[in-house]
């Protein structure tokens, strides 16, 4: 029996992939104390864990912090975050002492979770609720202006919080070693290693234990038309334009349509509906993806995992740069189309491909088959339970890196040498031409050699 502390942030897509992983450790005989807040203590307590509300500790919010949470601003979440963090400090070293958990199971952006295994030397796991990011597969996120504004300006703020976690004992390097895993980290990612980009860049210490989707439902796609499934989720979803648009594209389809807008829209906002569609605040997602023939989804990592174990293909449309690697992983296996032109005649030309094409949905159904194969709760609680790991493969990442350097290197040891013959015999007048030219160069041809030198890598490790 072990003594197991859970972390998360108050997320419904952090906390949920967590839920069946406590009951199956509770159920093994440990014993699991979950550090939560109160909209989830009915749903931990059904696991057999031990709920501990950490609703004290949460902060009041100004209107600017408020909004900046609602639009998932990088800047906001990290101020919050280290905030919770030294207002729990006392607490959490009293529980820390009282009782003395043999592993932490943290979710990956829970920093308070983090920072007091590090600081209590306790071995951690690591719950990832997206893919697994480092340099190779952070390469999939596309971050859109307003999202690099948000970090770029937001530097100097969280900055200064993070100064703030040194006295308490907390030692971080920087904002990045908080957010990313490295090779070394015990993680758990709800995702299988097919599904995940680059996963042979990532070693033993990640256990791919499939979606965290529980359910006994099989897809049953036999009927008499076609279901069209619409959502963008639980958080911005207050998009009465983009609904409008579908509505419009989908009128006239001999299809039905179901949409989920969430709570925050007035579906009157709407007006009167078509016949073929109707409209929720909430749907049983699962059982509506298992009849579904094409998702338009934001691209939430829960939404498209819930889509590929259903076999729904998918019209991509995401909005973060995180729903941005998710789309793009999606397309490339095939199981959906991106969204570019987001007008009403334009989501009718990707809804109608997807009906048209059966490659989508036989790619759908093939990566349902690999989900349902995955280990699930059970293999992520045996991984807890074993923490901490060690891993004997070599670390791509780490051999990536010094390949890397040796590229760079021999690189600007060229247009160095290229800039003095330029010099000695034309003319020193134009060489900053080659210096701006192989600084653009460089990290177009670093791209394509970075991936090249993946490869070698790889084969090195075979
Ligand atoms: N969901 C649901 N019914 C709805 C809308 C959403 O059950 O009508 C669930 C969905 O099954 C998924 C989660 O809400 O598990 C949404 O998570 P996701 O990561 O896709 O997006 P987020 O809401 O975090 O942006």
């Amino acid at each position: 029996m072990k003594k197991l502390a859970f972390f998360c942030i108050p997320a419904h897509g952090h906390t949920n992939p967590m839920l069946p992983v406590a009951a199956e450790l509770v159920r093994r005989g440990n014993m699991v104390r979950f550090y939560s807040f109160g909209e989830f203590g009915d749903k931990i307590r059904a696991t057999g864990a031990d709920f501990i509300s950490c609703d004290p500790f949460l902060p009041e919010l100004t209107k600017r912090e408020e909004a900046g949470l609602k639009k998932v601003s990088t800047t906001e979440m990290t101020i919050q975050d280290i905030r919770i963090t030294l207002g729990m400090n006392d607490f959490l070293d009293r529980e820390f002492a009282a009782f003395g958990p043999d592993v932490v199971y943290t979710d990956s952006v829970c920093f308070w979770g983090k920072l007091s295994a590090w600081k209590h030397h306790v071995p951690m796991v690591v719950s990832t609720s997206t893919f697994a990011f480092n340099q190779l597969s952070s390469q999939y996120m596309k971050h859109g202006p307003g999202e690099m504004a948000d970090v770029i300006f937001g530097l100097p703020r969280i900055s200064r919080e993070m100064k703030k976690l040194e006295p308490y004992g907390y030692h971080v390097k920087g904002v990045l070693s908080l957010i990313q895993s490295d090779n070394h980290t015990d993680s758990v990612v709800y995702t299988s290693r097919k599904f995940q980009p680059y996963a042979e860049s990532f070693s033993e210490h990640y256990a791919f234990v499939g979606p965290s989707v529980f359910s006994d439902i099989l897809p049953e796609k036999q009927k008499e038309r076609p279901l069209i499934y619409i959502s963008l989720g639980t958080v911005i979803n207050d998009r009465p334009d983009f609904y409008n648009k579908c509505i419009d594209a989908l009128k006239d389809m001999d299809a039905g349509v179901i949409i989920s807008c969430g709570n925050t829209m007035d579906p009157k906002l709407l007006g009167a509906l078509p016949g073929n569609v109707s409209i929720y605040p909430y749907v049983d997602q699962l059982s509506v993806l298992s009849r579904a023939d094409v998702f338009i989804t934001h691209c939430g990592m829960n939404s498209v995992s819930e889509s590929l174990y259903m076999a729904a293909p998918m019209v991509l449309y995401p909005q973060t740069g995180e729903q941005c690697a998710v789309a793009r992983r999606v397309s490339e296996i095939g199981a959906g189309i991106l969204l570019r032109d987001d007008s009403a005649e334009g989501i009718r030309a990707a809804v109608q491909e997807i009906l048209d094409n059966s490659a989508y949905a036989e790619a759908a159904a093939g990566c349902s088959s690999d989900f349902r194969a995955c280990s699930g709760a059970a293999g992520a609680a045996e991984f807890i339970e074993n923490a901490p790991h060690t891993s004997n493969g070599i670390d791509i990442v780490g051999e990536l890196n010094k390949e890397n350097a040796k590229f760079q290197m021999l690189y600007w040891l060229t247009v160095i040498a290229v800039i003095c013959l330029m010099g000695i015999f034309i003319s020193w007048k134009y060489v900053w031409v080659i210096g701006a030219a192989a600084g653009v160069l460089s990290s177009l041809i670093g791209g394509t050699v970075q991936k090249r030198l993946y490869q070698k890598v790889l084969g090195k490790g075979e």
